[in-house]
């Protein structure tokens, strides 16, 4: 079976966190500082804390900027259910703007659209690697007094306009073992504003500075040194894994060109896509899935369920039409792309494709 994700862990992750075992330090201690330091350093923003999950950076972001009970933030509907959900842990409202059709990311315009005085915020996701459309979206932001927290979980490294992603708002990224690099579980909160940052710091630890005096209500949402030395490993490895995903994205687009029933995931100009998921929206989609499972190849539809029609959203009384992202959720497949794929599987994967529409 040619698995949808896997991660790349080798004798230096095991090595790293051995040390870290020896040593007896095994919460947060200085692999985490040193961890928040590289990761800083990496997508060119002054300060980064490092939590305990992508869910906890959108969280805590979103209440070190003080949203909460009464605001609405404006994000997008096609995302994992975490973007949606970080902001009503805080009491706040998730408003949805429907995607582009293209990059499946929110559309600008209709950012536009769903802005109330009520708006706190907008929370785009760059979605399988490919940023939003950030140039578009800080300008709404700028325009509106709002505030921008990125949901940047898939898309490490991605770069827009030469800048990385997590780098134009408060940004949040997500170390799960799927993503484009893993600390096991784990999330980093990147900003440039020192007052976030040190907020957000306080807020993983029970709001505490000082220890054993809280001055907000906070969390534990730390991040372990057994968990920041895998992230150091894995960052120094990461540009050679988005090479490498890149490549085999190149390569399936130029296998599966002239499929009629395929559309392959576009790179916007002044865009760099770091491909967490290769994307495909696919004729008789189901279908393919079924026949590439024949063929032990495995794929994944994200997401089936588009966030407001989701049960606990319709519980909350969602009722919106967001026809992009429906549209979306009834024809996107992703193929397998992480870098532990060679180019026998990546001929595989098109040999399979481009069978099931000849087929018929
Ligand atoms: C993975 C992911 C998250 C959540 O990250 P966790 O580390 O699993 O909590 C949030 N948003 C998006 C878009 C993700 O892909």
């Amino acid at each position: 079976m040619i698995p949808i994700a896997k991660p790349m862990l080798g004798k230096e992750e095991i090595d790293a966190v051995t040390e870290v075992l020896s040593s007896g330090m095994i919460a947060q201690g200085p692999k985490v500082e040193e961890f928040e330091l590289a990761f800083s350093e990496y997508t060119g923003c002054e300060y980064a804390a490092a939590v305990s999950s992508g869910t906890a950076a959108l969280h805590i972001a979103l209440l070190a900027h003080g949203i909460g009970k009464g605001d609405e933030v404006i994000t997008s509907p096609f995302s994992f259910i975490a973007t949606a959900n970080s902001i009503l842990y805080t009491g706040a409202k998730p408003v949805f703007a429907d995607i582009e059709s293209d990059t499946y990311n929110i559309d600008p315009e209709r950012i536009q659209e769903k802005i109330t005085p009520k708006t706190r915020a907008i929370m785009p996701v760059h979605l399988y690697g490919h940023s939003a459309d950030m140039k578009a979206i800080m300008e709404i932001a700028d325009d509106n007094n709002l505030i921008v927290i990125e949901d940047a979980c898939q898309s490490h490294g991605a770069e827009c306009l030469g800048k990385k992603v997590g780098s134009f708002g408060t940004g949040a990224f997500s170390f799960y073992p799927t993503k484009n690099m893993t600390t096991s579980e784990g999330g980093m909160l990147t900003t440039d504003d020192k007052e976030i940052a040190e907020k957000a710091k306080m807020i993983r630890a029970h709001g505490s500075k000082v220890r054993y005096m809280h001055e907000i209500l906070g969390f534990n949402l730390r991040m372990t040194d057994i968990a920041a030395v895998i992230g150091l490993v894995q960052l120094g490895k990461l540009d050679r894994f988005t090479a490498a995903r890149q490549k085999n994205a190149e390569i399936l687009s130029a296998g599966l060109k002239g499929i009629a029933g395929i559309v392959s995931p576009v790179t916007k100009t002044n865009c760099t896509h770091v491909f967490h998921q290769y994307t495909v929206r696919a004729e008789k989609r189901d279908q393919l899935a079924a026949f590439l499972k024949e063929k032990e190849i495995g794929t994944g539809v994200y997401y089936p369920i588009p966030i407001h029609k989701q049960p606990i959203y319709r519980e909350l009384e969602y009722r919106d039409f967001l026809p992009v992202s429906e549209k979306a959720a009834e024809e996107v497949l992703s193929l397998p792309i992480h870098p532990t794929l060679s180019s026998d599987d990546l001929q595989e994967i098109v040999k399979a494709t481009r069978e099931f529409y000849l087929r018929d």
